[in-house]
């Protein structure tokens, strides 16, 4: 090989190389190979078992609520960051907290804590409505065009504080809170319909997802697992 031919090869090379690395976008059908196997390795193999669950989860583009250059990485088993110092939850944990919430298709859901709107999604397959509230505007605004640009109807974002819940359309037959309060908060209680029930983090320096029922009148708190989730910000915690 002459010099001068290797040179060109080596810059070719290069060049390859650095679109790969700045760029790494698959074809569509990978990732939903990826995605399948996310579902059977993370989601399956690890206890869930509502099919409904499963379902959404795999049919929802989580590469598509990450930033570009975390697109490769979408389906890891693990969070990862989406801007503004959030991060979207692991994959696992969206499914557990969905699968908590036991939904049958006709419900009206709060999410506190949109972040990338990947969860919203998700509730969205498995819900008549999807009221989700985001504190960081970006956040908010993002996801909101996200949302809208793959179809979803049902899902309706606000930019505001999560502690005062979303009062106009309260109350909800499920709520889902993304962002660990210290306390779990008693307006979103409040907008806990009768028979329904909540999934949240609630802990500083350790969490632990509860899930909170309503029934006749009267508020049962359980521990489900150790978690760890951003903290939740604004209202009374500021
Ligand atoms: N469910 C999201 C992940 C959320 S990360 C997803 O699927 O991507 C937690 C989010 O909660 C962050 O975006 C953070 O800004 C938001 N948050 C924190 N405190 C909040 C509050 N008081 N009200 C509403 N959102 C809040």
């Amino acid at each position: 090989m002459g010099r001068d031919n290797f040179l060109e090869r080596t810059l070719l090379l290069g060049f390859i190389l650095l679109i790969g690395i700045s760029m790494p976008v698959f074809p569509e059908r990978s990732y939903s190979v990826m995605r399948k196997e996310m579902v059977d390795k993370q989601i399956i193999k690890r206890g869930i078992k509502n099919e409904r669950v499963i379902e959404a989860i795999r049919k929802v583009p989580r590469h598509k609520f990450v930033p570009d250059h975390y697109k490769a990485v979408a389906y890891t088993d693990g969070p990862l960051p989406i801007g503004e110092g959030q991060t979207i939850s692991q994959p696992y944990v969206v499914a557990l907290m969905t699968e908590l919430l036991n939904l049958q298709g006709d419900e009206k859901v709060l999410e506190i804590g949109t972040g990338s709107g990947y969860q919203a999604a998700v509730l969205a397959e498995l819900a008549d409505k999807v009221y989700t509230v985001e504190i960081i505007k970006e956040l908010a605004e993002k996801a909101k065009s996200k949302l809208k640009n793959l179809g979803y109807k049902n899902v309706k974002v606000k930019y505001g504080d999560g502690f005062k819940g979303w009062e106009e359309y309260a109350p909800f037959d499920a709520i889902i809170v993304t962002c660990a309060p210290k306390d779990i908060p008693g307006e979103l209680v409040k907008q806990l319909k009768e028979g329904g029930g909540m999934v949240i983090p609630v802990g500083r320096l350790s969490q632990e997802l509860k899930l909170v029922t309503k029934k006749d009148g009267k508020v049962r708190v359980e521990d489900i697992i150790p978690v760890r989730f951003v903290p939740m910000t604004g209202g009374k915690e500021k």
